[in-house]
């Protein structure tokens, strides 16, 4: 019999899995290139060359020992010191290797943070729409997830309702910019006001309120669009990074986490986050992928694919009738249903063949999210399928 807590979470078990698995489903039916799944965000964009010259250099001139081994819980020195220096050289930060500990992905990076952090009872504070697992890695340590309500305006935090909902208790506000489901990139302006509440309340309550940004698509902005680096805003951040998108990577589960010298308690921090990295399971981040992206720091994927593919769905999705604003990174649009129940609209999608996400599953009801990261032919394919879906609901 399994736990009672497991049990919860199998019933609540995520929807962009499950939309995954009916995509297949459909594809045994009616053909793959029939089915246009737009449900999860799989980068579709290869990673560049250097990858995979890096694994080849790697495999073919170092100690095999040393590649596959146990290092140290925080990962390879000389891996975290070039990650260091890549962030100071691009942000003017002073970064030391010390400040960073490679995870498994950003999702390791945020459940080694969080069980570092929290006490059962503490808040998380996270702006909807927000990614649908922070519910797990918040709950995994018996934290309290508080949702601020969508400013549908933009997309931008609501930093009034913010305000009001910082207590004691708040521990933590995570953050994703660019964001999933939105693509919208959290100004400098919001950033500038969401450290003045931070500072203000860290002052009222006499508490130290973390800051954790979670930033695996901080690489995919489109039209030379600024990622404010957080850090610089205000003193409690922490980063949580990943390679799963920036270098087309996820399966490889590869990130870290930034922990800077300003940060309330650091020295604690960085010690009890290493432990944690060890004790959650995971002992260290994979030691080969560590090994590559240090030396694929200055590499990219071709953001320009994911561009046209933004281009051509919002161009069309806005001439057929949609409401949407148009992203600014990432590889998601986060379209409004012309109809009340998005949970609806994504079954009425799925007559099509189209399968798109429910905003429901972000915190934001009467949304959904597109995952463009796609052929540029499965768009073109689909979109005559919500052309027709719009004009058959109106
Ligand atoms: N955070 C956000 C906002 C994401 O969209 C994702 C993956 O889609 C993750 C975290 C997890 O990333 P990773 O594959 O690096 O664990």
């Amino acid at each position: 019999m399994i736990s009672n807590k497991m049990q919860e979470q199998v019933q609540n078990s995520s929807i962009i899995r499950a939309m995954f698995e009916e995509g297949k489903r459909l594809a045994g039916i009616h053909g793959a290139e029939n089915v246009f799944d737009f449900s999860l965000g799989n980068p579709s964009v290869e990673p560049p060359e250097e990858v995979k010259q890096a694994i080849l250099e790697i495999l073919n001139t170092e100690n095999s020992i040393s590649v596959h081994g146990y290092m140290n819980n925080s990962g390879f020195e000389e891996v975290r010191a070039a990650i260091a220096q890549s962030l100071n050289n691009k942000f003017g930060t002073t970064f030391l290797p010390q400040n960073i500990l490679m995870t498994v992905g950003a999702a390791g990076g945020l459940n080694v943070i969080f069980k570092t952090l929290l006490n059962p009872g503490d808040e998380v504070i996270t702006f909807a729409p927000f990614f649908g697992e922070y519910r797990s890695y918040v709950k995994n340590y018996e934290g309290e997830l508080v949702i601020i309500s969508p400013n549908t305006l933009n997309f931008q935090p609501n930093l009034e309702e913010f305000k009001q909902k910082i207590t004691p208790k708040t521990k933590a506000v995570i953050i994703n910019s660019p964001n999933n489901p939105t693509g919208v990139i959290y100004s400098e302006e919001t950033i500038v006001k969401l450290a003045d509440i931070l500072r203000e309340k860290q002052k009222e309550f006499g508490t130290d309120i973390y800051l954790v940004s979670d930033e695996p698509y901080r690489e995919l902005a489109y039209d030379n669009a600024n990622v404010p680096y957080l850090s610089k805003y205000y003193a409690n951040t922490i980063i949580g990074y990943s390679f799963s998108k920036s270098l087309s990577l996820p399966g490889e589960r590869i990130g870290y986490l930034v922990i800077p010298n300003q940060a309330a308690d650091f020295e604690n921090i960085i010690v009890a986050a290493n432990i944690a990295n060890r004790i959650l399971g995971y002992v260290n981040a994979p030691s080969l992928f560590q090994r590559v992206v240090a030396k694929c720091l200055d590499a990219k994927v071709d953001v320009d694919t994911y561009n046209k593919n933004r281009e051509l769905l919002y161009n069309n999705l806005v001439s057929y009738g949609y409401e949407c604003i148009k992203p600014e990174g990432a590889f998601y649009l986060f379209v409004k249903t012309p109809i009340e129940s998005d949970v609806e609209f994504c079954n009425l999608a799925k007559e099509k063949n189209i399968l798109i996400v429910p905003g429901t599953a972000f915190g934001c009801p009467g949304y959904v999210r597109i995952a463009y990261c796609v052929a540029y032919r499965t768009i073109e394919k689909a979109l005559p399928g919500f052309k027709a879906l719009i004009a058959e609901i109106k």
